[in-house]
């Protein structure tokens, strides 16, 4: 059963939009550390403060800063997992390899996207302060959140402005591509192109599962 689920991809390629619904979909639990992060960041937690330093620039944050909290939630998570954003560096794939309550994942889904179309979905990402919904403003041009009852402010995050987003993007080219061939060398690499609308990227990941394979 492809139950330990990683996604792979640059920023704003989708992998937090096809994480969700995956996860309802095989009603597996979801860890994004990047939301983990802005929420320790919100809340002005030690980690948070820490993480801030490296997320303001656009940097990827030291693997020890983020392996304890993956290790001690996938721990609680014996019948699987979905992670959006770890591993991230081949560091962080080895280290999860290598310990029990981890493990190397079953399934890697590989979104490629390119450079100019991030981009453009980077100016138009949007968030909601309370629920944390993201939708953007091709599709939905209201300021309050479109999710039903929830009505929280929508705001641009600091780390979708360009110069942050192309520094992340070449941090993403050096430290994480190269998990692609990590994983394709080991038959785990599901990849799929990501520059296609929502529903049909996620039709075509289901595609996969239904043939019960995650092999490229
Ligand atoms: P995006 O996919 O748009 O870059 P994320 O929300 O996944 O956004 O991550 C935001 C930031 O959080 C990253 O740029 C990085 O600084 C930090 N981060 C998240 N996960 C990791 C990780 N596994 N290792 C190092 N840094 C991480």
């Amino acid at each position: 059963m492809l139950n330990r689920i990683i996604f792979l991809g640059p920023p704003a390629c989708g992998k937090g939009t096809q994480s969700k619904k995956l996860a309802q979909h095989l009603q597996l639990p979801l860890l994004g550390t990047g939301q983990l992060l802005r929420s320790a960041i919100a809340a002005k937690t030690p980690l948070g403060l820490e993480a801030d330093v490296y997320l303001k620039q656009g940097l990827y944050v030291p693997d020890s800063l983020i392996e304890n909290l993956v290790k001690e939630w996938t721990a609680t998570k014996p019948s699987g997992w979905i992670l959006d954003g770890y591993p991230r560096t081949l560091a962080q794939a080895e280290l999860m390899k290598k310990t029990p309550s981890m493990g190397a994942p079953n399934c890697v889904i590989g979104m490629k996207v390119p450079v100019e179309i991030l981009e453009t979905r980077i100016e138009a990402r949007r968030q909601c302060k309370d629920c944390d919904v993201v939708t953007n403003t091709f599709v939905y041009s209201g300021s309050s959140c479109p999710a039903p009852d929830c009505g929280g402010t929508l705001y641009a995050r600091n780390d979708d402005a360009l110069d942050n987003f192309r520094m992340r993007h070449q941090q993403y080219r050096s430290l994480t591509e190269p998990l692609f061939d990590y994983y394709r060398s080991r038959n785990t690499l599901l990849e799929i192109n990501g520059n296609q609308d929502p529903d049909s990227v996620f039709s075509q990941i289901l595609q996969h599962f239904n043939s019960e394979q995650c092999v490229n």
